[in-house]
């Protein structure tokens, strides 16, 4: 903006200094051929009395009297130079050799000789008329410079006396420096009171007012493209103009305050600022204005986004006054999400004080259960003691009553051999059924025995390589008598000589008699059981299979807890007390293998022992 402000600044000063310029000079060229004008012919007027023959005729008489001339022609001759605005000053004759002739004129002075300008004053005697930038040719009649006495300023016309070519004396006339009333009031009607007009001489030495008055010279002048600046010590720089008068000694001066120059153009550029600065400020108002409508609502989203933030869910962002559509949306959202924000805080703090119950429900529960578990955990170590307590009681009990079983055993074999007597068919009917029960009785005893040993963990195991088909082998021979009594089929698949299982062959033994035993007691008379074997991997399983009763699938895994006996019969007293396969799964598992079955009621079961296979054999 300064740019185009200074830009203007210039482009108004130069448009109205080249009107001023033109204005000036439109005077400055009237008033210099006006003063042309007047110059050239009070030259000729001057050198017309010159020429008057009573002049020559009063410079003769002068010459041959030496005493001033009082000639009515003379004075007839040089009133013709009286100028009605110079009336009463000096016109006067001398001799070429500076002695005056005659004067007319009020207030004659002795030494106006003196007063001359310095280029026309006699020197050595003589006027010298030459003058500067003067009409050609010396001696011809020409205008002094201008000079000041008591106030007012003069100039002195001169012209020589001629004859027969030979100068023999000079006219000279005081001229006042005055401008009639008429061209003050032009001047004044053209410009106003702003100009001041000058006649300076040419030699710059001194300067007169319009007025005729001596005038301030200036300190300084500074030429410029159109004319000059002038500064003088007592007023404001002023802009100026000057036009040289042909045939005088002196130039018209009119000079203008630089203000009327600049004052224009700046009185322009200030109501050009003040406008700009109205729009300006007008535009910033109207951008506050518009800025705050558009800010106002983004502020109030703003701080109200602020207050969510900090947890005020119930505030709401007031954008009703936003200018533009988008803002008022934005608003609308933005309320929206927080009343959603709201409600599922609601929600989320109303399932934290659901979490929180639970979390005390929990710990309350957890606290139970640690007592609970408490109190489990004695109600075990009780029962493992009465386990133990039990344990200890059979195997005490066991024991104790072998002796006397054994002794039955034994004095019943007596009696039968006969040893105290003989012994009739009746008694030897009851010997018999007395050594079978004492056997029985034996066998359940061991069995009892035998649990509570593997109960305590007195059992000690030596696993070995067992070669299967001489461990399957002895079986039958064990349980022939039963298998008779009863008729059954028994049947053994031999397997490959060479599978070996990993066991203790006591404990093997023991159980395969007693899946037999099962299988026998648990079939009715004609059964069938079949052995066989199978190699899988690094196992090897034996399958003791039977066609008797079966087992309930409800009852299958209850079989080998121990004192287990399904569908138990009192009137079935030989069999045993339901520990057998209780021991026998605990042997499988201590030998690292397991026991389990498949069973069908009515059709039979399937007990299938699974041992790991010994090394050096082969897969069958
Ligand atoms: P016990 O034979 O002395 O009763 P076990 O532990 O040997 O005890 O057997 C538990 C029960 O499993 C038996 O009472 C019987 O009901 C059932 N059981 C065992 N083997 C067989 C089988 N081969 N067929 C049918 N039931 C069987």
């Amino acid at each position: 903006m300064s740019l185009t402000l200074t830009l203007t600044y210039r482009a108004l000063l130069r448009a109205k200094s080249d009107a001023l310029h033109t204005r000036l000079q439109g005077l400055l060229r009237p008033l210099v051929q006006a003063g042309e004008t007047s110059s050239r012919a009070r030259i000729a007027v001057l050198a017309k009395v010159a020429s008057d023959t009573a002049v020559d005729r009063a410079l003769r008489t002068f010459a041959a009297t030496k005493t001033p001339v009082a000639d009515s022609g003379l004075y007839r001759a040089l009133a013709q130079l009286v100028v009605a605005t110079d009336s009463g000053l000096p016109i006067e004759l001398w001799t070429a050799d500076g002695k005056r002739v005659a004067q007319i004129g009020k207030g004659l002075q002795v030494d106006s000789i003196a007063t001359l300008a310095p280029e026309l004053r006699p020197r050595n005697g003589v006027i010298v008329s030459q003058v500067p930038n003067g009409p050609p040719g010396l001696d011809s009649a020409r205008l002094g410079a201008l000079y000041a006495a008591n106030g007012r300023v003069y100039t002195w016309a001169v012209a020589p006396v001629f004859r027969n070519s030979e100068r023999v004396g000079y006219i000279a006339q005081q001229r006042r420096v005055a401008v009639n009333a008429q061209t003050k009031r032009l001047i004044s009607d053209l410009f106003g009171e702003e100009l001041s007009v000058y006649l300076r001489n040419s030699t710059d030495n001194f300067w007169s007012s319009l007025e005729g008055t001596p005038a301030n010279q200036p300190i300084r002048r500074d030429s410029t493209k159109d004319g000059f600046i002038v500064y003088r010590s007592e007023a404001a720089p002023r802009l100026g103009v000057e036009g040289r008068i042909a045939g005088a000694p002196y130039e018209w001066v009119l000079e203008v305050p630089v203000s009327a120059l600049v004052d224009e153009p700046r009185t322009t550029l200030r109501q050009i600022l003040l406008v700009s600065l109205l729009v300006l400020l007008g535009g910033v108002a109207i951008a506050w204005a518009v800025g705050r409508r558009i800010t106002r609502p983004l502020v109030e989203l703003t701080t109200a986004a602020e207050a969510i933030a900090q947890g005020q869910y119930e505030r709401r962002a007031n954008t009703a006054g936003a200018m533009s559509d988008e803002v008022l949306r934005l608003g609308t959202s933005f309320n929206r999400m927080v009343m959603e924000v709201e409600a599922s805080q609601h929600e989320l703090a109303s399932q934290v004080e659901e979490a929180l119950t639970v979390s005390e429900e929990l710990e309350r529960t957890n606290t139970q259960l640690q007592e609970t578990s408490s109190d489990a955990e004695e109600a075990r170590d009780a029962a493992l003691e009465a386990n133990r307590a039990k344990s200890d009681f059979l195997a005490v009990m066991s024991h104790e009553l072998r002796t006397p079983l054994n002794a039955i055993g034994g004095y019943t074999e007596i009696l039968q051999l006969g040893i105290y007597g003989p012994v009739n068919d009746q008694q030897k009917d009851a010997l018999m059924r007395i050594a079978r029960s004492q056997q029985t009785l034996l066998a359940l005893i061991n069995d009892v025995l035998n649990f509570a040993k593997l109960e305590a963990g007195e059992v000690s195991y030596t696993i070995t390589d067992v070669p299967l088909r001489s461990a399957l082998g002895l079986l039958e021979e064990l349980i022939s008598p039963q298998l008779h009594a009863r008729k059954m089929t028994y049947a053994v698949h031999p397997p490959e000589p060479d599978l070996i299982v990993r066991a203790d062959p006591d404990k093997l033994q023991q159980i395969l008699i007693n899946l037999l035993s099962n299988a026998i007691k648990y079939s009715a008379p004609g059964a069938r059981i079949d052995v066989h074997s199978e190699a899988h991997g690094d196992k090897i399983q034996i399958h003791v299979q039977d066609t008797g009763i079966g087992i309930a699938p409800e009852r299958l895994d209850k079989i080998f807890d121990p004192f287990i006996q399904v569908g138990r019969a009192l009137n079935r007293p030989h069999e045993g007390v339901g520990l057998g396969l209780s021991i026998s799964r605990d042997l499988a598992t201590a030998m690292g293998g397991t026991l389990s079955v498949k069973s069908i009621v009515g059709q039979g079961s399937t007990f299938v022992l699974t041992l790991a296979r010994g090394k050096g054999t082969t897969d069958a």
